[in-house]
């Protein structure tokens, strides 16, 4: 899963771009929720919050590393696509 850093500037140019809706406004930044973020797999090629943050405050979560097989089983249990 990826992670909005304290740089956030709170834009919300992000939120609507997430596929999984994964990404909301939290009491002083924007928040990703890592349960929800399949980091794109399944949608996109590219993780669409990084595509558009202004100030690239948008990196991986260090306590949620996920490789593809583990981001694509995410996405099948949220989606119920196999
Ligand atoms: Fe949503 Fe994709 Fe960003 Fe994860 S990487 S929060 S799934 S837009
Ligand atoms: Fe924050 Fe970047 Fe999302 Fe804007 S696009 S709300 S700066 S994480």
């Amino acid at each position: 899963a990826l992670m909005i850093t304290d740089e956030c500037i709170n834009c919300d140019v992000c939120e609507p771009e997430c596929p999984n809706e994964a990404i909301s406004q939290g009491d002083e930044i924007y928040q990703i929720d890592p349960n929800k973020c399949t980091e794109c797999v399944g949608h996109y090629d590219t993780p669409q919050c990084q595509e558009v943050c202004p100030v690239d405050c948008i990196t991986k979560n260090p306590e949620k590393a996920e490789d593809k097989d583990q981001l694509w089983a995410k996405y099948e249990k949220l989606t119920g696509n196999k």
